[in-house]
């Protein structure tokens, strides 16, 4: 495992220190271990944060249900920055979790004004790279789903505009449609729950994500009849808008246990117990008796041009489908780690954290750690020149974005069955 040193943070867009501290993000490593297979992407420092990831890593450890979602919004085609993401939602399914991915076309077409046709094209293209990278589940576009959108409709009563325009910086020329988004968005996030029932939920995000993290879960909170606390010595039950027969089954399923108006008090009793009792009592009554949802967080990879990676700098990033040449002129034009000079560099070696090229293979084209280790080795002793570095690495590109394609063209029955 890595250490907690973060080589990149000085290419993050968020203050990675001031969102531990700060919004009780917990470092990853100590539930990772955990896990009965650390993925690279934890391996590698990769994914840094989580909340309540651990009831997760025992759904995977225990072999009990839980669900993985993502969503991506189709205003343009898929690329390299959004590989990691899908990575990281197809090992969860791989590890036995349900898996939901939602194209946020509502999103799109509010926020970025796209036709419902373009979203749909794209759209596509998202959902044909994650089948080709062996993603399996539930997919949908957000303008055609009808639970989801009673979901997020319920969501909507419990936010307020003052907390839009903290979290998104809403004003007053912000449409409607924008906010309906942002409803939808957090519908996307508990309608697995809704779909195939109650389970821990992981949503793998950027650190940039995680204010829309802590509303989702503000809000399934909220959506809960009964609250659930841990005491020290015993488990505690409060209703907050339990109507009075879903109260009384509480009292019920609990008898013997101290009660009074509205709060059991259960001493003794094991926390997941009563959870678990009290959620089947909420969907019994009409709740949603929702688990709230838990997170990962990757650290960005920058740009190939060093900065930030965005769709707006087309050098800083390659698409799934862009013709060869072009993806070698970015390979080779990449910003390295490199020494000015071939004598400088024989002599001090090159510098693989401050390399893009190093930072392409770690993400994603070099799988074996060993292989890494051993680029590492030969960068960082001067055995290795960036030019033949980069035509190695362009070469292992090549080869990703060919078999690829060749699965992507395979699996486009099945994005087209969405
Ligand atoms: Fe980067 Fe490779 Fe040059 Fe090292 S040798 S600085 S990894 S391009």
């Amino acid at each position: 495992m890595q250490s907690g040193m973060n080589p990149w943070s000085s290419n993050q867009t968020v203050d990675v220190d001031r969102l531990f501290t700060e919004f009780g993000i917990e470092p990853i490593g100590e539930v990772a271990r955990r896990l009965p297979e650390v993925p690279p992407f934890i391996r590698r420092g990769v994914v840094v944060g989580h909340r309540d990831y651990q009831v997760v890593v025992d759904a995977i450890r225990n072999r009990t249900p839980f669900h993985v979602l993502t969503g991506f919004m189709p205003s343009g085609l898929p690329h390299l920055g959004h590989l990691m993401v899908m990575k990281e939602v197809v090992w969860h399914v791989q590890q036995g979790g349900n898996g939901y991915v939602a194209i946020a076309d509502r999103e799109a077409h509010a926020v970025r004004g796209m036709s419902w046709e373009k979203c749909r094209e794209y759209g596509r293209e998202y959902l044909k790279a994650l089948y080709a990278l062996g993603f399996r589940g539930t997919t949908y576009y957000q303008s055609r789903n009808e639970p989801l959108k009673d979901l997020a409709f319920e969501a909507s009563t419990k936010v307020n505009f003052s907390e839009l325009s903290a979290i998104y910086g809403f004003g007053p020329e912000t449409s409607l449609g924008h906010a309906m988004s942002v409803a939808t968005q957090v519908g996307d996030i508990l309608f697995p729950q809704l779909d195939a029932g109650p389970a821990p939920t992981v949503v793998p995000v950027g650190l940039d994500q995680d204010p829309h993290i802590r509303l989702t879960r503000d809000v399934a909170h909220k959506l809960r009849m009964f609250t659930v606390e841990d005491r020290d010595d015993y488990v505690s039950v409060r209703s907050k808008n339990a109507p009075e027969e879903a109260l009384e089954a509480v009292h019920r399923a609990f008898a013997g246990s101290k009660k009074y108006a509205g709060h059991v008090d259960i001493t003794g009793q094991p926390h997941a117990r009563v959870d678990d009792t009290v959620r089947e009592i909420e969907i019994a009554h009409g709740g949603f008796g929702f688990y709230l949802p838990s997170s990962t967080y990757h650290i960005f990879m920058p740009g190939l041009q060093g900065g930030k990676m965005s769709s707006s700098v087309p050098e800083s990033l390659f698409g799934f489908y862009e013709p060869e040449k072009s993806v070698r002129k970015k390979v080779m034009a990449a910003l390295t780690g490199g020494r000015m000079t071939l004598e400088e560099q024989k002599r001090l070696g090159g510098e693989p954290d401050r390399c893009s090229v190093y930072l392409l293979n770690l993400f994603h084209m070099l799988e074996d750690d060993g292989e890494l280790a051993e680029l590492r080795r030969r960068c960082e002793s001067g055995e290795i020149t960036c030019g033949q570095c980069k035509k190695e690495t362009l070469e292992r590109v090549q080869a990703f974005l060919t078999d690829l394609r060749d699965k992507m063209d395979a699996v486009e029955h099945l994005a087209d069955e969405v």
